[in-house]
């Protein structure tokens, strides 16, 4: 594994739209394992194919470990995501972006999805993800289309900087 460049919003690559995967091939494999790999080491909750310069339909996402959350813990990879059910219920809350570092920002967001895609052997899944898995899912389903969570923000006190002196308990950058 190895840990990879992570790029910022002013990358022109970071508002492309990212490919379909239709290799899934032991390079796919060693891709998402970088990615994991990437996202941990920056202590992120999710990485998408384009914040490391690949332009591909791939996302990684980890919510920490939350004994009531049965989803948090464990890493997902995305290939080829669509989201298949968005509920109605919307919900305002922090967003971070490792590729927009030191900024929080509110950004409503879907409470629940399903979402079907497939694995890094091609398998096809379907998922269910609801609250803060949901929003992570939705964040890093933006990159692959070259959305940053910041398009979202119209009000300037809904966006705000972050030193890492700060507090960041609530803060996760994705
Ligand atoms: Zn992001």
């Amino acid at each position: 594994m190895a840990i990879r460049e992570i790029f910022f919003a002013d990358d022109p690559r970071l508002r492309q739209q990212a490919k379909k995967i239709k290799d899934f091939g032991p390079k796919l494999k060693k891709l998402a394992d970088d990615m994991l790999e990437t996202m941990h080491a920056a202590s992120g909750v999710g990485l998408a194919g384009p914040q490391i310069g690949v332009m591909q339909r791939i996302f990684v996402a980890e919510i920490p470990e939350d004994e009531d959350d049965p989803d948090s813990g464990k890493p997902f990879v995305l290939i080829n995501p669509e989201f298949t059910k968005l509920s109605d219920d919307i919900e305002e809350g922090q967003e971070g972006c490792l590729s927009i570092p030191g900024w929080i920002g509110l950004v409503n967001r879907h409470t629940a999805l399903e979402v079907k895609a497939r694995t890094v052997t091609g398998k096809r899944i379907k998922l269910k993800a609801t609250d803060f898995l949901a929003r992570v899912f939705q964040h890093e389903r933006d990159h692959l289309d070259g959305i940053l969570f910041i398009d979202y923000i119209t009000e300037k006190e809904k966006l705000w900087q972050v030193t890492p002196e700060d507090d960041e308990e609530d803060a996760f950058e994705e």
